[in-house]
């Protein structure tokens, strides 16, 4: 009798000791939200323009820079930030990609293409952490309307590209009021305006400050949000973006039909980058040396001359040949030459160590540094940095890695 007794005493103690675990599981759960500023370039945070953002920094983890992965383009850097891996290996390559195999176009102005599986090989966070149990959810983000609920994040916004700026950050905090069975522990917020009025007007304008100050207002609005919530202790928040911004020289267009016009050809993208896919072999080698006599303000490449250090030219979506242009230069085609190198002011897409191609990365919450200034972070390493937050196992065949990064965290 005496010896039941001792034994439900006993099962009554384990089972007080799980709940009071489970209970302070729940509580210590962390959040993370992830916020994008795009084409937020490295310095602008010396402008003087940008208190919240200067006030949260100093508050927590504050990276000289952000390198982004080549192409310093939108889609493939934010999909490299939310996979770790390098564009040459998630699949988006360029914002415009030809399927040379069955002729499909993936392109970012184009709903459907966008939410096509097949075009990404790469694993998100949120997949990685919805398969952890982790919910989560997204206010945009390039490649968050990919159709497969299984690779999306729970709840998804479709993109608005002139959806209010505020009214994104009031969801998103509603999200973090939700009952905890339904809260979202990891989102992702996006803002354009840096990137178009950076590319509209320069790096240097009015414009651009006035948006470099507005972004600012909208971390200091969602930071203050966030102060107000139950949660505030358990949240962390990143604000990241995917490359920098540079003036384009004037002087260094290079219409590359002007130089290969005799022969068969189609072409991709234009700008800091562009592609060649030669309709024949015969093509490809005159085409190839053509460019190489004419290589002013760009370099040429058959796709498996790429240097290493691009991380660039394995994918086979790659095209056959690849043009490269020198920083300030930019490569157009017939059709943007007839409009008179109507060009806009900025553009990005250079090689990823130029420094005016890096972007921002802050981090502030109890998971990181107080006060902390370190040197250039790459974006493949805020996957598993990620996954580390959430202690979960990132997937295996990523570029990014845990031990590049993780200084940054609070270790108490
Ligand atoms: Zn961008």
């Amino acid at each position: 009798m005496f010896i039941f007794t001792d034994m439900k005493i006993k099962k009554l103690y384990f089972a007080l000791v799980f709940i009071f675990i489970s209970f302070l599981n729940l509580h210590s759960k962390p959040y993370v939200i992830i916020v994008s500023f795009d084409g937020f370039r490295w310095d602008y945070l010396n402008r003087n323009i940008t208190p919240n953002l200067n006030e949260i920094l100093n508050d927590g983890v504050h990276a000289l820079s952000l390198r982004p992965s080549f192409p310093s383009k939108t889609f493939p850097n934010h999909i490299s930030i939310l996979t770790g891996m390098y564009p040459d290996n998630h699949g988006i390559i360029s914002n415009n990609i030809k399927n040379i195999f069955n002729g499909k176009r993936y392109r970012i102005g184009n709903n459907k293409s966008v939410t096509e599986p097949e075009w990404y090989q790469g694993e998100f966070f949120w997949e990685t952490a919805e398969r952890n149990g982790i919910k989560t959810a997204s206010y945009f983000w390039p490649g968050s309307e990919i159709s497969d609920t299984l690779r999306s994040p729970n709840k998804v916004k479709p993109y608005e590209h002139n959806f209010p700026f505020i009214n994104r950050i009031d969801t998103v905090v509603s999200w973090l009021k939700l009952p905890i069975q339904e809260r979202p522990q990891f989102i992702t917020l996006y803002f354009h305006e840096t990137d178009s009025k950076g590319h509209d007007f320069g790096t240097e304008s009015d414009e651009i400050n006035e948006a470099i100050a507005l972004v600012d207002s909208l971390a200091g609005y969602l930071f203050k949000q966030i102060q107000e919530l139950p949660i505030k202790d358990s949240v962390n928040i990143l604000f990241v973006s995917d490359h920098g911004m540079q003036n384009i020289d004037k002087n260094k267009i290079v219409n590359v039909e002007e130089l290969i016009s005799q022969y068969k050809y189609d072409l991709v993208d234009s700008g800091p980058l562009m592609q060649i896919f030669p309709n024949s072999e015969n093509d490809k080698e005159n085409i190839y040396a053509e460019l190489k006599r004419n290589e002013k303000h760009f370099k040429a490449y058959l796709k498996n001359e790429l240097p290493d250090y691009y991380h660039f030219g394995k994918h086979p979506l790659i095209a056959p040949i690849v043009l490269i242009a020198d920083y300030e230069a930019y490569l157009v085609n017939n059709r943007i030459s007839k409009r008179n190198y109507d060009l806009s002011a900025a553009t990005h897409g250079y090689a990823k160590d130029h420094i005016n191609m890096h972007g921002i990365f802050i981090a502030n919450g109890p998971a990181f540094n107080k006060g902390m200034k370190t040197g250039t972070i790459w974006n493949i390493d805020i996957y598993p940095l990620l996954c580390e937050l959430f202690k979960i196992t990132p997937r295996s065949n990523i570029d990014g890695k845990i031990d590049r990064i993780r200084f940054i965290l609070n270790n108490e």
